[in-house]
Parts: C-alpha cells; structure tokens; sequence
C-alpha cells in the first residue's frame, strides 16, 4: 500500500468525480493519526446525481438475462480472492482493523459472495395451477428499482457484501455512501467493479455525511434505503424514509451479553472474551460488553480475564505482531473515557484501566485505549445500559442463569448474547429465552453464517428486515402476482365441453 496522499472520490455513472461544492474533510490513519488524505463531503446534488445515474441504468440492467447478471457476481467473487491483500490492507489504514481480522472481514464477504450466487434458486417464484377453469395464478419476485446503502465506519467491506451483491444480483441497481472515517476499502472495491466490466450506473458510490442520505427520502428515483449504524441514526433513517415512503432494512445499535455458568470451558471462555471484547477495539456490532458471572467461577474467572487482558498488546494495526489496534477517532477515544469516568462515578470497581496505554513510539499520537475491566457492576448502571464502543468489559455477579437471562430481557436493544456452559439444559433455555436475534454457545462472537439471516431484535432493529441469507432476497425484491386467464385463440369459448370436443377430436385422428 503506497503512503501517497489519497484523495478519495465518487464514483458516478462509471466515472471517478471530485466533489463540485468543494467540501472535504480529512482521512486518518487512527494508528497514527496521521492525516492521509480526504473524503468529499457531497452535496444532496451530488446524491441525487448517483440516484439519477443509477435510474437511468435500471431498465437495461434489470433487462440482462439472469444468467448474465450472475456472471458478475461470480466475477466480483474471483476479483476479491485474488485482492484479498490489498483490501485487506485497505481497511486495516484507515479503519485500522487490526490486519489478521482485516483479512477475516474480506473473507467473509468472500462467503456471502458464495450465497449470493444461489440468488437464482432463491428468486424463483411460484405457480398455482386451475384457480378456475383456465385461470393460473403466478407469483414473481421482482426487482423495484434503485436502492440506496448506507455503512457505519467499523465493517466497510462487511456492509458492502451485506447490500450490494444481493441487491444488484436480483436486478436492483445501487447507490452506496460508506463512512467519511472508512472510505478507503469502497474506492479500492469500486474500481474492481469497473475492472470486471460492470456497466455504468449500476453501483455508483456518494461519500459524505447524513446530507446526502437525507437527500433520497423524498427522491422519487429511490425505492429503498438500507443502513447499518446506530439506534438513533436507524430511527432517524426510518423517519425520514417513512415520510417518503421508501422501503427500508435498518440494522441499529448492540449492547452484547455473556453468560458464564459454573461449568463453563474456561480456557475457552477466555479465549473467546479476548476476541470478542477487545478484537477490532471493541467496535463491532457483536463485541461482548456485560459479562454475567455466576458466583461458583466468579473469583477464578476475574483473576484470569485480568491476567489475560493485561498481556494485550497495542500497536499500528498493520503491525500482525499485536494484538489490538487504536479506535477509530479522537472523538471516539474521548466516548470511551468519559464512559470511564461514568462508571466510577455509579461506583464500578476500575480493575483494569485501559487510558493511557503503553504504545510503540511510532504510535504515539494514534488512538489507543487499552483493555478496561469494571466489576460490581450492575444492570441499572449507565455503563452497562449504554453502547460504548470500546474494549471495555462489565463483569457482573448474577446468581444463575435466571438472572443472566432477566438482565438480557431487561436490556432496551437485543443484537447477540451468548453462554459459556457445558450443560444441554442450559443451552436450550439459553437460546429459547435470550431475548436477542443472535445467540452463540461457547462462541464469543455469535456471528451468524452468510447463508441465515443476520440481525438485532428490539431496539438493534428498525423495522423486521435482516441482511445475508433469504432475508437478503426478500427485501431486494417485490412480490408481483399475475392471475392469468387463458383464452383460447380460435375465438371459441374455452369450456370443459370445448376441451372434451378436442379431446375426442385428437383420440379420433390418432385412431384414424
Ligand atoms: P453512525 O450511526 O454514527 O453512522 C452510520 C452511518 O450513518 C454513517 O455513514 C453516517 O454518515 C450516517 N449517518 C449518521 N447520522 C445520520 C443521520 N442522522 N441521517 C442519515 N445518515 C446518518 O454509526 P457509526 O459510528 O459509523 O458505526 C457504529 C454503530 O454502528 C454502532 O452503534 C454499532 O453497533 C452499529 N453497527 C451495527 C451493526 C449491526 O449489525 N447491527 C453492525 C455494525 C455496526
């Protein structure tokens, strides 16, 4: 990956475009803080410039064969294996995802490239045959139009393979605005796409901030607006596309939840919280948050996380050697210590205090906060209510599992929760009560498999529409249903009796 200053553009209509009104902002490198180059910050001209350009390429591209149109999704897989480093690295510069899970995101996407290759058997409708004499009733599934995405800063590849592949394969074509602080992988994946030979128009990206999506609520190029953010801007989303009467797949904000019973696999349990709660800093969707502990393991259970948690390294996120990379921003740095600060002000015990770690010297003015742990705490603090986005941890003492399951319930937003147990009695009440839309037994992150649907339940969701999987095809389609009655084109009633007279006709002439 060259150093060189990046100046990163829209891409409209095939063409790479400065932003006409001149605004931009700087790019970082969160590792240093170095700045690295910058992001347009579009205007709604500009958005409904992509929307425009994204209609016009509508009719033709909805027109190719099916065949055709998978052509590109299968070209689009082979261009990101044989990238797979350089979009790594994208990502791991200005996200600064620490590289190994960088290359994880982009595999992954790899993988929901494999399941949107089977959109053929998924968008296949369905027949109903002699509703009436000769009346058929059809079911379609057909694409609306121009749909318009909309990426948080922490999963820029993710995000990309959770919209784009599903939508334009159904014959959907796209307008995608990423995060200002994560633009990089989408320039990188853009021109893939150009290079594959997909044809102008049908992904056209905007950057720039909550302007250029507020420009498509009352866009009467767009049929739908799909986002992955926070709660409040989902909502604010939902609103506004409400009012225009888009159609809308909203995926919110997480609070992630940990149950550790008495006989949980410890050495797994640890390895697994390391992962989940301070792998990407902390910033991802199905980061672990409040750890439920119940009392038989609790003292064991704290002396290890803490020594485990202070053996995490820090660094440049390109550096494999590390363990854990800087947060996105300074903004975000800040969060994550006045979250800090609250926590001791509610009375949490700081066990692990992750400011002011200690960091390689290239690093220094990178955005670093180490691995934080708070004990006593409990369920009401604002520390365990609110979604703070960093590598910190809240171990709280439940008695069983009732009250690990009583505390998930309680919690106002439901993306994932997972236990850590050796017990089948255990795990069945776990994954029937959780009240959360993603459960995992002794798996930290309880990801789901590109082939099922993905998504919150409660406030981490907007809506009921969920990314990847089936969902995926349900949302980027429409269901159209013909009822079709034949008539017979020799102007003669096509009546049972008419059908007998040409029965009889063709048994005679074949006896004849
Ligand atoms: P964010 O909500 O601040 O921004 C997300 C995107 O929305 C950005 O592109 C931003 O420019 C745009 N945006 C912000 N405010 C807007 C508004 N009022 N109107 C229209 N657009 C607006 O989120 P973020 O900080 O980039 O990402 C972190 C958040 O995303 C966390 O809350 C995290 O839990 C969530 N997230 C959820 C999932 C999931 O699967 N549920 C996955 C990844 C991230």
């Amino acid at each position: 990956m060259s150093t060189e200053y990046i100046k990163i553009k829209n891409h409209i209509n095939g063409a790479w475009l400065d932003e006409s009104n001149g605004q931009y902002e700087p790019l970082r490198n969160p590792s240093t803080g170095h700045v690295i180059g910058e992001v347009p910050l579009s205007s709604p001209a500009t958005s409904r410039e992509a929307t425009a350009a994204a209609a016009a390429a509508y009719p033709a591209w909805s027109a190719l064969p099916l065949p055709k149109r998978m052509d590109f999704i299968f070209k689009m897989h082979r261009a990101m294996e044989d990238n797979l480093e350089m979009l790594a690295h994208s990502i791991a510069i200005d996200q600064a995802k620490h590289i190994a899970e960088a290359r994880g995101e982009v595999g992954r996407v790899i993988e929901i490239l494999q399941m949107a290759c089977t959109i053929p058997a998924l968008i296949q409708g369905d027949t109903v045959q002699g509703i009436a004499n000769n009346i058929n009733g059809r079911l379609i599934k057909a694409p609306l139009g121009v749909f318009c995405g909309v990426a948080p800063f922490n999963f820029p590849a993710l995000v990309f393979g959770w919209f784009i592949p599903f939508a334009i394969g159904t014959g959907n074509t796209f307008v995608y605005k990423p995060s200002t602080e994560s633009p990089l992988f989408m320039q990188k994946m853009m021109q893939l796409l150009c290079d594959i030979g997909l044809p102008d128009g049908v992904v056209n990206i905007v950057h720039g901030d909550r302007e250029v999506v507020e420009a498509w609520y009352e866009d009467d190029n767009v049929a739908g607006v799909c986002l992955v953010g926070s709660t409040p801007t989902a909502k604010a989303i939902g609103e506004g596309c409400g009012r225009g009467g888009k159609k809308t797949m909203l995926l919110g904000g997480a609070k992630n939840f940990l149950a550790a019973m008495e006989d949980a696999p410890m050495d797994l349990l640890i390895d697994n919280i390391l992962m989940s709660g301070y792998g990407s800093a902390g910033q991802r969707c199905l980061a672990v948050s409040n750890i439920a502990v119940v009392p038989e393991i609790y003292d064991d259970f704290l002396a290890r996380l803490l020594e485990a948690s202070r053996k995490v390294t820090l660094g440049d996120a390109m550096d494999p050697d590390i363990f854990m990379g800087p947060v996105i921003s300074a903004s975000a740095r800040k969060r994550i210590h006045d979250y800090i600060d609250i926590g001791l002000a509610e009375g949490a015990t700081l066990a692990l205090d992750g400011r002011n770690p200690q960091l390689p010297e290239a690093n220094q003015d990178g955005y670093f906060v180490g691995p934080t742990v708070f004990t006593d705490v409990t369920p009401c603090m604002r520390i365990a209510k609110e979604e703070i986005f960093g590598p910190v941890l809240n171990i709280i003492k439940v008695g069983c599992i009732d009250g690990a399951l009583r505390m998930i319930r309680n919690h106002p937003l439901g993306n994932g929760a997972c236990i850590f147990t050796q017990n089948s009695f255990y795990t069945e009440k776990f994954i029937n009560e959780a009240d959360v839309g993603m459960v995992g037994v002794n798996v930290g992150i309880c990801a789901p498999h590109p082939y099922l649907p993905f998504g919150g339940i409660k406030g981490s969701l907007v809506g009921n529409n969920k990314v990847q999987g089936k969902d995926a095809i349900d949302f980027f389609t429409q269901s159209k249903v013909a009822t079709i009655r034949v008539v017979d084109p020799r102007g003669v009633t096509a009546t049972a009796t008419t059908a007998a007279t040409a029965d009889n006709n063709v048994r005679s002439c074949v006896a004849s």
